[in-house]
Protein backbone atom coordinates (compact mmCIF):
# COMPACT_ATOMS: atom_id res chain seq x y z
CA UNK A 1 0.00 0.00 0.00
CA UNK A 2 1.44 3.31 -0.94
CA UNK A 3 -0.23 6.24 1.23
CA UNK A 4 0.28 9.96 -0.95
CA UNK A 5 -1.95 13.18 0.81
CA UNK A 6 -3.47 15.60 -1.13
CA UNK A 7 -3.10 19.04 0.01
CA UNK A 8 -4.58 22.10 -0.72
CA UNK A 9 -2.12 24.74 -0.35
CA UNK A 10 -1.75 28.96 0.24
CA UNK A 11 -0.91 29.87 -3.37
CA UNK A 12 1.11 33.06 -1.27
CA UNK A 13 3.07 30.28 0.23
CA UNK A 14 3.47 27.56 -2.22
CA UNK A 15 7.15 28.48 -3.39
CA UNK A 16 8.61 28.34 0.16
CA UNK A 17 8.69 24.50 -1.01
CA UNK A 18 7.42 23.97 -4.30
CA UNK A 19 8.37 24.73 -8.23
CA UNK A 20 6.22 26.99 -9.90
CA UNK A 21 5.38 24.48 -12.34
CA UNK A 22 4.35 21.44 -9.92
CA UNK A 23 0.71 20.73 -8.81
CA UNK A 24 -2.41 22.14 -9.71
CA UNK A 25 -2.86 25.98 -9.49
CA UNK A 26 -6.78 26.09 -8.55
CA UNK A 27 -7.01 30.14 -7.78
CA UNK A 28 -5.82 31.30 -4.29
CA UNK A 29 -4.77 27.14 -3.57
CA UNK A 30 -2.44 24.52 -5.25
CA UNK A 31 -3.69 21.02 -5.34
CA UNK A 32 -0.20 19.00 -4.63
CA UNK A 33 -0.13 15.68 -4.46
CA UNK A 34 2.56 13.97 -2.45
CA UNK A 35 3.64 10.53 -1.21
CA UNK A 36 4.21 10.43 2.53
CA UNK A 37 7.57 9.19 2.09
CA UNK A 38 8.98 11.98 0.15
CA UNK A 39 11.91 14.16 2.07
CA UNK A 40 9.29 17.05 2.13
CA UNK A 41 6.42 15.87 3.43
CA UNK A 42 7.49 16.74 6.82
CA UNK A 43 8.52 20.35 5.82
CA UNK A 44 4.38 20.57 4.95
CA UNK A 45 3.94 20.56 8.64
CA UNK A 46 6.86 22.98 9.60
CA UNK A 47 5.67 25.69 7.13
CA UNK A 48 1.91 25.30 8.33
CA UNK A 49 3.61 26.55 12.09
CA UNK A 50 5.88 28.89 10.72
CA UNK A 51 3.80 30.28 8.13
CA UNK A 52 0.95 30.54 10.40
CA UNK A 53 3.20 32.21 13.48
CA UNK A 54 4.68 34.63 11.19
CA UNK A 55 1.49 35.89 9.02
CA UNK A 56 -1.50 34.66 10.64
CA UNK A 57 -2.34 32.64 7.04
CA UNK A 58 -2.29 28.92 6.85
CA UNK A 59 0.32 27.52 4.72
CA UNK A 60 -2.27 24.52 3.82
CA UNK A 61 -5.96 24.78 3.78
CA UNK A 62 -7.39 20.59 3.26
CA UNK A 63 -5.53 17.73 3.35
CA UNK A 64 -6.94 14.34 2.43
CA UNK A 65 -4.99 10.93 2.44
CA UNK A 66 -5.25 8.64 -0.60
CA UNK A 67 -3.95 4.69 -0.50
CA UNK A 68 -2.78 3.26 -4.10
CA UNK A 69 -3.29 -0.95 -3.14
CA UNK A 70 -1.60 -3.92 -5.47
CA UNK A 71 -4.35 -6.25 -6.42
CA UNK A 72 -3.84 -8.74 -4.36
CA UNK A 73 -3.47 -6.30 -1.34
CA UNK A 74 -7.63 -5.95 -2.42
CA UNK A 75 -8.06 -9.38 -2.89
CA UNK A 76 -7.06 -9.92 0.62
CA UNK A 77 -8.82 -7.70 2.39
CA UNK A 78 -11.77 -8.71 5.03
CA UNK A 79 -13.45 -5.39 4.96
CA UNK A 80 -13.27 -2.11 3.30
CA UNK A 81 -14.32 1.63 3.78
CA UNK A 82 -16.58 3.21 1.36
CA UNK A 83 -15.86 6.89 0.65
CA UNK A 84 -18.56 8.91 -0.87
CA UNK A 85 -16.99 11.50 -3.35
CA UNK A 86 -20.21 13.13 -4.61
CA UNK A 87 -20.78 15.83 -1.85
CA UNK A 88 -23.55 18.42 -2.53
CA UNK A 89 -26.10 21.06 -0.72
CA UNK A 90 -28.47 22.03 0.64
CA UNK A 91 -28.51 19.44 3.19
CA UNK A 92 -31.79 18.25 4.08
CA UNK A 93 -32.65 20.64 6.89
CA UNK A 94 -32.77 23.41 4.40
CA UNK A 95 -35.51 21.66 1.94
CA UNK A 96 -37.50 20.60 5.01
CA UNK A 97 -36.22 17.60 6.25
CA UNK A 98 -36.65 17.68 10.45
CA UNK A 99 -34.18 16.06 12.92
CA UNK A 100 -34.71 15.23 16.39
CA UNK A 101 -31.95 17.32 18.06
CA UNK A 102 -33.20 16.23 21.53
CA UNK A 103 -31.71 13.00 20.58
CA UNK A 104 -28.60 14.13 20.28
CA UNK A 105 -25.43 14.37 21.96
CA UNK A 106 -25.33 17.31 24.55
CA UNK A 107 -21.70 17.33 24.00
CA UNK A 108 -20.87 17.38 20.63
CA UNK A 109 -24.09 17.51 18.83
CA UNK A 110 -23.63 14.44 17.21
CA UNK A 111 -26.49 11.73 16.36
CA UNK A 112 -29.31 13.77 16.38
CA UNK A 113 -32.12 11.43 14.68
CA UNK A 114 -33.95 11.67 10.99
CA UNK A 115 -37.66 12.70 12.10
CA UNK A 116 -38.92 12.48 9.03
CA UNK A 117 -38.47 11.61 4.72
CA UNK A 118 -35.48 12.79 3.60
CA UNK A 119 -36.52 16.22 1.28
CA UNK A 120 -33.96 18.08 -0.90
CA UNK A 121 -33.15 19.52 -3.75
CA UNK A 122 -32.78 17.04 -6.38
CA UNK A 123 -31.99 19.76 -9.09
CA UNK A 124 -28.26 20.00 -7.01
CA UNK A 125 -27.40 16.17 -6.80
CA UNK A 126 -24.13 16.13 -9.05
CA UNK A 127 -24.42 14.81 -12.32
CA UNK A 128 -23.86 11.71 -13.75
CA UNK A 129 -23.27 9.82 -9.93
CA UNK A 130 -26.11 7.23 -8.99
CA UNK A 131 -24.87 7.78 -5.31
CA UNK A 132 -24.39 10.97 -3.43
CA UNK A 133 -24.31 12.59 -0.61
CA UNK A 134 -24.83 15.83 1.53
CA UNK A 135 -22.81 17.65 3.80
CA UNK A 136 -24.70 16.80 6.36
CA UNK A 137 -23.94 12.82 5.56
CA UNK A 138 -27.75 12.57 4.24
CA UNK A 139 -26.53 9.50 1.21
CA UNK A 140 -28.92 8.88 -1.98
CA UNK A 141 -29.17 6.26 -4.30
CA UNK A 142 -30.42 6.16 -8.17
CA UNK A 143 -33.24 4.01 -8.86
CA UNK A 144 -30.51 2.30 -10.88
CA UNK A 145 -28.38 1.34 -8.29
CA UNK A 146 -30.86 0.89 -6.04
CA UNK A 147 -32.72 -2.08 -8.35
CA UNK A 148 -29.18 -3.09 -8.88
CA UNK A 149 -28.29 -3.33 -4.78
CA UNK A 150 -31.55 -5.16 -4.60
CA UNK A 151 -31.30 -7.54 -7.11
CA UNK A 152 -28.02 -8.51 -5.86
CA UNK A 153 -29.00 -9.31 -2.73
CA UNK A 154 -26.69 -7.05 -0.78
CA UNK A 155 -27.80 -7.14 2.72
CA UNK A 156 -27.53 -4.70 5.95
CA UNK A 157 -29.62 -1.39 4.07
CA UNK A 158 -32.78 0.07 3.47
CA UNK A 159 -33.74 2.17 0.61
CA UNK A 160 -36.28 5.03 1.47
CA UNK A 161 -38.06 7.93 -0.12
CA UNK A 162 -36.39 10.78 -0.93
CA UNK A 163 -39.09 13.83 -1.24
CA UNK A 164 -37.89 16.71 -3.59
CA UNK A 165 -38.57 20.12 -2.43
CA UNK A 166 -41.08 21.64 -3.96
CA UNK A 167 -39.29 23.17 -7.31
CA UNK A 168 -40.70 26.83 -6.89
CA UNK A 169 -40.57 27.45 -3.14
CA UNK A 170 -37.52 29.37 -3.97
CA UNK A 171 -38.95 31.11 -7.05
CA UNK A 172 -39.96 34.96 -6.92
CA UNK A 173 -43.88 34.46 -6.24
CA UNK A 174 -46.16 35.51 -8.89
CA UNK A 175 -49.20 36.48 -6.27
CA UNK A 176 -51.56 36.86 -9.33
CA UNK A 177 -51.19 33.21 -10.06
CA UNK A 178 -51.95 32.16 -6.87
CA UNK A 179 -56.06 32.78 -5.15
CA UNK A 180 -54.54 33.94 -2.05
CA UNK A 181 -52.10 36.22 -3.84
CA UNK A 182 -54.68 37.76 -5.72
CA UNK A 183 -56.66 37.87 -1.74
CA UNK A 184 -53.47 39.16 -0.70
CA UNK A 185 -52.91 42.33 -3.04
CA UNK A 186 -56.51 43.15 -2.49
CA UNK A 187 -56.15 43.23 0.95
CA UNK A 188 -53.04 45.45 0.89
CA UNK A 189 -54.85 48.04 -1.51
CA UNK A 190 -57.10 48.30 1.21
CA UNK A 191 -54.80 48.94 3.66
CA UNK A 192 -53.28 51.62 1.78
CA UNK A 193 -49.81 49.82 0.98
CA UNK A 194 -50.65 48.53 -2.54
CA UNK A 195 -48.15 45.99 -4.58
CA UNK A 196 -45.63 47.04 -5.61
CA UNK A 197 -44.51 50.10 -3.71
CA UNK A 198 -42.33 49.49 -0.72
CA UNK A 199 -45.23 49.62 1.80
CA UNK A 200 -47.03 46.58 0.26
CA UNK A 201 -43.56 44.42 1.16
CA UNK A 202 -43.76 46.12 4.41
CA UNK A 203 -47.03 45.20 5.31
CA UNK A 204 -46.85 41.66 4.12
CA UNK A 205 -44.31 40.77 5.97
CA UNK A 206 -46.35 41.76 8.90
CA UNK A 207 -46.52 38.81 11.19
CA UNK A 208 -50.44 38.75 11.06
CA UNK A 209 -49.60 38.84 7.33
CA UNK A 210 -47.57 35.52 7.41
CA UNK A 211 -49.95 33.00 7.64
CA UNK A 212 -51.52 34.50 4.23
CA UNK A 213 -48.02 34.46 2.51
CA UNK A 214 -47.15 31.14 3.54
CA UNK A 215 -50.13 30.00 1.90
CA UNK A 216 -49.81 31.69 -1.30
CA UNK A 217 -46.83 30.38 -1.59
CA UNK A 218 -47.89 26.90 -1.15
CA UNK A 219 -50.67 27.62 -3.57
CA UNK A 220 -47.76 28.70 -5.75
CA UNK A 221 -46.03 25.95 -6.09
CA UNK A 222 -48.72 22.84 -6.50
CA UNK A 223 -49.86 25.44 -9.53
CA UNK A 224 -46.33 24.78 -11.51
CA UNK A 225 -45.68 21.37 -9.77
CA UNK A 226 -49.10 20.74 -11.70
CA UNK A 227 -48.14 22.89 -15.02
CA UNK A 228 -45.27 20.70 -14.69
CA UNK A 229 -46.55 17.32 -14.32
CA UNK A 230 -48.51 18.13 -17.33
CA UNK A 231 -45.97 18.73 -19.66
CA UNK A 232 -44.58 15.28 -18.57
CA UNK A 233 -41.28 16.69 -17.09
CA UNK A 234 -40.42 14.79 -13.85
CA UNK A 235 -37.42 14.80 -11.09
CA UNK A 236 -35.39 11.56 -11.02
CA UNK A 237 -35.89 8.86 -8.71
CA UNK A 238 -33.69 8.79 -5.82
CA UNK A 239 -33.42 6.70 -2.47
CA UNK A 240 -31.88 7.44 0.69
CA UNK A 241 -29.63 4.54 1.73
CA UNK A 242 -30.03 3.88 5.79
CA UNK A 243 -27.71 1.37 6.79
CA UNK A 244 -29.48 -0.70 9.49
CA UNK A 245 -26.69 -1.07 12.10
CA UNK A 246 -24.55 1.36 13.97
CA UNK A 247 -23.00 -1.00 15.60
CA UNK A 248 -19.16 -1.19 13.82
CA UNK A 249 -16.34 -0.31 16.55
CA UNK A 250 -13.46 1.63 15.57
CA UNK A 251 -10.19 1.06 17.49
CA UNK A 252 -6.59 1.16 17.77
CA UNK A 253 -4.17 1.49 15.40
CA UNK A 254 -7.04 3.85 13.41
CA UNK A 255 -5.55 7.41 13.75
CA UNK A 256 -7.87 10.54 13.91
CA UNK A 257 -6.52 14.34 14.55
CA UNK A 258 -7.04 17.27 12.54
CA UNK A 259 -4.51 16.45 9.80
CA UNK A 260 -1.39 14.50 9.13
CA UNK A 261 0.54 16.89 11.14
CA UNK A 262 -1.82 17.42 14.18
CA UNK A 263 -3.20 14.29 16.07
CA UNK A 264 -5.26 16.78 18.22
CA UNK A 265 -3.55 16.31 20.87
CA UNK A 266 -5.87 18.63 23.64
CA UNK A 267 -9.00 16.92 22.02
CA UNK A 268 -10.38 19.55 20.77
CA UNK A 269 -11.96 17.97 18.13
CA UNK A 270 -13.17 14.80 20.28
CA UNK A 271 -16.15 14.34 22.56
CA UNK A 272 -15.57 13.12 25.91
CA UNK A 273 -18.27 10.85 25.72
CA UNK A 274 -17.02 8.82 23.01
CA UNK A 275 -19.18 9.62 19.98
CA UNK A 276 -17.47 12.04 18.02
CA UNK A 277 -13.50 10.88 17.79
CA UNK A 278 -11.94 13.39 15.63
CA UNK A 279 -12.03 15.52 12.72
CA UNK A 280 -10.53 13.73 10.27
CA UNK A 281 -9.20 10.06 9.08
CA UNK A 282 -5.85 10.08 9.19
CA UNK A 283 -5.28 6.68 8.36
CA UNK A 284 -6.97 3.04 7.33
CA UNK A 285 -9.86 2.30 9.54
CA UNK A 286 -9.60 -0.67 12.04
CA UNK A 287 -12.88 -1.97 13.03
CA UNK A 288 -12.96 -4.72 15.94
CA UNK A 289 -14.37 -8.35 14.89
CA UNK A 290 -16.36 -8.66 17.29
CA UNK A 291 -18.60 -6.00 16.25
CA UNK A 292 -18.20 -6.39 12.49
CA UNK A 293 -21.49 -8.47 12.19
CA UNK A 294 -22.11 -10.13 8.76
CA UNK A 295 -24.01 -7.43 6.92
CA UNK A 296 -22.41 -6.29 3.61
CA UNK A 297 -22.83 -2.36 4.51
CA UNK A 298 -22.32 -1.63 8.50
CA UNK A 299 -21.58 1.57 9.86
CA UNK A 300 -19.15 2.35 12.80
CA UNK A 301 -20.91 3.57 16.35
CA UNK A 302 -18.54 6.50 16.58
CA UNK A 303 -18.33 9.85 14.34
CA UNK A 304 -16.03 11.79 12.62
CA UNK A 305 -16.29 15.45 11.43
CA UNK A 306 -18.08 18.54 13.61
CA UNK A 307 -21.51 19.38 14.16
CA UNK A 308 -19.49 23.23 14.98
CA UNK A 309 -18.38 25.59 12.49
CA UNK A 310 -18.46 29.19 11.61
CA UNK A 311 -19.25 30.48 8.45
CA UNK A 312 -22.06 30.22 5.84
CA UNK A 313 -22.33 26.15 6.90
CA UNK A 314 -22.71 27.01 10.53
CA UNK A 315 -24.86 24.34 12.21
CA UNK A 316 -25.43 22.65 8.77
CA UNK A 317 -22.62 20.10 8.33
CA UNK A 318 -23.45 17.16 10.70
CA UNK A 319 -21.07 14.52 11.97
CA UNK A 320 -20.62 11.46 9.83
CA UNK A 321 -20.46 7.36 10.63
CA UNK A 322 -17.71 5.54 8.37
CA UNK A 323 -19.34 3.04 6.54
CA UNK A 324 -18.21 0.09 5.98
CA UNK A 325 -18.87 -3.20 3.48
CA UNK A 326 -18.10 -6.80 2.79
CA UNK A 327 -15.67 -7.54 -0.21
CA UNK A 328 -18.78 -8.96 -2.05
CA UNK A 329 -20.43 -4.93 -1.55
CA UNK A 330 -16.63 -3.78 -2.82
CA UNK A 331 -16.87 -6.62 -6.26
CA UNK A 332 -20.16 -5.39 -6.82
CA UNK A 333 -19.75 -1.57 -6.82
CA UNK A 334 -16.56 -2.52 -9.37
CA UNK A 335 -18.61 -4.31 -11.81
CA UNK A 336 -21.54 -2.16 -11.41
CA UNK A 337 -18.67 0.73 -12.34
CA UNK A 338 -20.08 3.04 -10.13
CA UNK A 339 -18.63 6.55 -9.79
CA UNK A 340 -17.61 8.93 -7.47
CA UNK A 341 -16.97 6.74 -4.68
CA UNK A 342 -13.33 5.62 -3.08
CA UNK A 343 -12.46 2.37 -1.51
CA UNK A 344 -10.15 1.81 1.29
CA UNK A 345 -8.86 -1.39 2.96
CA UNK A 346 -10.02 -1.73 6.59
CA UNK A 347 -8.75 -3.68 9.17
CA UNK A 348 -10.76 -6.12 11.25
CA UNK A 349 -8.26 -6.99 14.91
ZN1 LIG B 1 -20.66 13.58 21.89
Amino acid sequence: MKEIVEFRINEDFAHRLFADNEGTKLGIVRKIVISVGDPRFGRIGELQKEVTAATGHAFFYGNRTLYRYSESEFADAPCFQLIIGATFEPPGELCGTKYDESTACLQCGAGAAQASDLRLDLRKVPKGKEIATTIADEIIVSQRLAERMTDAGLTGFELRPVRHKARYEDDPLDLHQAPTGREILRKAETAGSPHPTGKFWVWLNRAENRVLLEQARAEYAAVKTEANRRKGTRMPVWYQLVVTANTAEIVAPTRVGINPFDDDPKGECRCPLGDLIGLNLLSEVSISVASRGEADIVCSRQFIGTRHVVGPQAGLLRPRRVILISPKFREFLESEKIKGVVIEVAHLV
